[in-house]
């Protein structure tokens, strides 16, 4: 075991990827730990709010952490060896705690909604000490703590890093998420927790996928990385005897998608599988005959086409032969190529002046 608020240096990232020479952890966790280091007591109950890879976790001993990334909590496991008590929905949280440490997170409104929930989870007192990469912060974080939480300090900058600080004097309030938001060629509204993607309206790039999504036969349809389940859903419209498998890293996606699907379609014999996990790393080899992707471009604050690569090679093993991946992206991510490299084979089967929409053949 490390000694307490120490990075054990050995922390990887996960997916651990052959050759990559990035950090597990930034300037934020370092001043987060170094100011609990000097804090005289932690108190009993400590909860992590958004610890991407355990740096946190594994330095905080006792404490439980609070995370809806998959991968996030794969690292934490991974490096943690299970020593970390993790939890993965906000309806996890059983205070009273008296020490809330957070990574701010980008999207604010998942903030507003751990926030508000939190609020019924501390007492008047309770500390909480948020950090930050300069770069990442949305000035918005600073309001949301004042609003939920109480009034707030802050450190100075160092490394490019910052803390705010606040102890709870607010009352319990009631989140505003998930949100009700309506989609065009749906009757109900669909459910969008506040950390799925284009949580407040339908992504201009989904909206062009949704009129092109193929008529089979196919027997089971993976809808890869789902988000609301929006895609997997037209699919199983249009595909009446499919059944469809739901992927995503977000525990908030998976939970909004399963409730999307749900609600249209209540009969029983209308199944889904929902799976919380890395791109489809858990699927059989040819056990699939349709693949749809709208592919993320980050894994959290690192941009780049690395999942979508990943999610390509994970859509070519459980291809069945025969088998078609539909995937769509913005033009200049360049997917055809990168389709090529894994599956020999790639089409342009439509475009307007922003996306390409592309078919990969499993040969
Ligand atoms: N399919 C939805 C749509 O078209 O509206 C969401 C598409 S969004 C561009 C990409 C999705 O991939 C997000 O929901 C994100 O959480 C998910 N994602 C990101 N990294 C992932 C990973 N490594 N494994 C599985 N899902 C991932």
């Amino acid at each position: 075991m490390n000694p307490p608020f120490q990075i054990d240096p050995k922390l990887r990232r996960y997916p651990v990827r052959t050759g990559e020479l990035l950090q597990a952890w930034d300037a934020a966790d370092e001043i987060l730990l170094a100011h609990l280091a000097g804090m005289a007591s932690l108190g009993k109950k400590v909860l992590i709010i958004g610890d991407t890879f355990g740096a946190l976790s594994l330095a905080i001993p006792g404490a439980t952490s609070y995370t809806d990334s998959f991968l996030s909590a794969e690292a934490i496991r991974m490096n943690g060896a299970n020593a970390v008590r993790v939890v993965n929905r906000l309806e996890d949280f059983h205070g009273p705690y008296d020490l809330v440490v957070v990574r701010v997170p980008k999207n604010l409104s998942f903030l507003e909604d751990t926030l508000a929930r939190l609020s019924h989870q501390v007492a008047p007192g309770t500390k909480l000490v948020a950090g930050y990469m300069l770069k990442h912060q949305a000035n918005g974080a600073f309001d949301l703590i004042e609003k939920y939480f109480g009034a707030t300090t802050t450190s100075l900058a160092k490394k490019k890093a910052r803390l705010i600080f606040a102890d709870f004097e607010r009352g319990p309030v009631s989140s505003p998420y998930p949100l009700a938001v309506s989609m065009p060629g749906f009757e109900l509204p669909f459910v969008n927790h506040s950390n799925v993607f284009s949580r407040e309206r339908l992504d201009i790039g989904t909206r062009f996928f949704l009129e092109h999504i193929p008529v089979g036969p196919f027997a089971t349809i993976l809808d890869l990385g789902c988000g609301n389940g929006v895609v997997g859903i037209t699919a199983k419209k249009i595909n009446l005897l499919s059944r469809v498998i739901f992927t995503d890293e977000s525990r908030m996606a998976l939970d909004s998608a399963e409730a999307n699907f749900r609600a249209i379609f209540p009969s029983a014999t209308d199944d889904a599988t929902f799976r919380w996990t890395n791109a489809y790393t858990e699927g059989r080899p040819e056990s699939v005959d349709l693949v749809l992707c709208n592919p993320p471009f980050h894994q959290g604050a690192t941009v780049g086409d690395f999942v979508a690569r990943e999610m390509f090679a994970d859509a070519h093993r459980v291809l069945t032969p025969g088998g078609l991946l539909r995937v769509i992206g913005n033009t200049h991510l360049r997917y055809p190529s990168a389709l090529r490299n894994v599956f020999g084979n790639s089409e342009v089967v439509a475009s307007n002046a922003k996306f390409q929409i592309v078919d990969a053949i499993k040969l």
